[in-house]
């Protein structure tokens, strides 16, 4: 067998990917991770993980970290590569990343899922001046400062209590009135008495000279413009699935997301995908990583009979 030629190729590293190596690695199957960052993925941008078993608590970094050595440590290989597109090549699959390509029996798509962007002027011009979608990344360069927190769901509410570890004051605008966080992580906004909510309210632009210094906003109910004051603004308003390099496989929703069968194979045969990327229910780092356990144990299956379909072709 040409040693070239992979079992299974993994596309992204965080929890998902890096699950799926571990039980492909450890099943003896010939494994590339490909990552076009670091690994860990979003985990890498959390600050305290609270809800992965075993761990009360554990820093996103250093769970990262555990994850990643436990898939080496069983032999999967590690390369940097941008991913741009997958071909079929026979029997076997072909990828291409950075302009190299791997050919493989089977692959996993795990390539998770990035921020939305809100779309409005002074978004764009001001990104890195004030504008941030990692709390754990810039929150230390807001000691003692005001700052806004757009969105209501999971990630604004938690980054809101942690940004309150370095800002004086922390105001989360919503566009509703009232959060779709979890209960839990609600109830810590609403009892810290460094955060203040802004409700059924939206950003029309960001304003300022070199960095952000206010943000116009409009309340929806009454149409009443203001402007608000603040030395940042950190922008949770969701995730968008990083599928475009699959999206020629025809294998993608219209939100971009890849449907897959219970054993997490897509439309291809072969080619699987797990974690955020998936259409799915809830988008997790213990959902993430069961879902790459199921990927890889289901190409394990695949690439067993594909090698009896090549002993038989010989
Ligand atoms: P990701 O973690 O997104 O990893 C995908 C990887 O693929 C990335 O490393 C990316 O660089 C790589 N990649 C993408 N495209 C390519 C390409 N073309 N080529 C090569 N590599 C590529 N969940 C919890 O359970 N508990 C929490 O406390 C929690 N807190 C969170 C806090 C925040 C701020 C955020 C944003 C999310 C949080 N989550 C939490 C959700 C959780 O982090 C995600 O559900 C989980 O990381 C998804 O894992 P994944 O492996 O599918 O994707
Ligand atoms: P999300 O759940 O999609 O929430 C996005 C929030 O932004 C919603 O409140 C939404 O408003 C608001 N929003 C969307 N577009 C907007 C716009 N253009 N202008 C203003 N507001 C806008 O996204 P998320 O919070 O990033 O969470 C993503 C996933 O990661 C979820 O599955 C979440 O459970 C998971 N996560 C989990 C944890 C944890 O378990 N501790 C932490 C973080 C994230 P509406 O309310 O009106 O829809």
């Amino acid at each position: 067998m040409n040693k070239s030629i992979y079992d299974v190729i993994i596309i992204g590293a965080g929890p998902a990917g890096l699950t799926a190596a571990l039980y492909a690695s450890r099943g003896n199957m010939k494994t590339l991770i490909i990552e076009r960052g670091i690994y860990g993925g979003q985990m890498q941008k959390t600050e305290e993980i609270e809800n992965y078993p075993a761990f009360k608590k554990i820093l996103g970094p250093e769970l990262s970290q555990q994850m990643y050595d436990h898939a080496i440590h069983f032999g999967a290989e590690y390369v940097y590569g941008i991913v741009s597109s997958i071909k079929e090549e026979g029997l076997y699959k072909k990828v291409i990343a950075s302009d190299k390509e791997y050919i493989t029996k089977t692959i996993i798509i795990a390539a998770g899922a990035d921020y939305k962007k809100l779309g409005v002027s002074g978004e764009k011009e001001f990104a890195g001046r004030g504008v941030s979608y990692c709390a754990v990344c810039d929150g230390a360069f807001f000691r003692g400062k005001e700052i806004v927190v757009i969105g209501g769901g999971d990630s604004a509410v938690e980054e809101a209590n942690y940004l309150t570890k370095f800002a004086d004051r922390v105001t989360i605008i919503h566009r509703k009135d009232k959060l779709k966080a979890q209960q839990i992580l609600q109830n810590r906004v609403l009892n810290n008495p460094k955060i203040d909510i802004i409700w059924n309210t939206v950003v029309e632009n960001i304003n300022g000279i070199d960095k952000v210094s206010n943000l116009k906003i409009k309340n929806l109910k009454n149409n009443e413009i203001n402007h608000f004051n603040c030395d940042g603004i950190f922008i949770y308003v969701g995730m968008n699935p990083l599928s475009n390099p699959f999206k020629e496989l025809g294998i993608t929703n219209p939100a971009g997301c890849i449907p897959t069968d219970e054993k997490m194979e897509t439309k291809v045969k072969g080619i699987y995908a797990a974690g955020d990327i998936r259409e799915k229910y809830l988008r997790q780092v213990i959902t993430a990583s069961g879902d790459g356990s199921i990927a890889a144990q289901s190409a394990q299956h695949y690439v067993e009979e594909l090698d009896e379909k090549l002993k038989s072709l010989k």
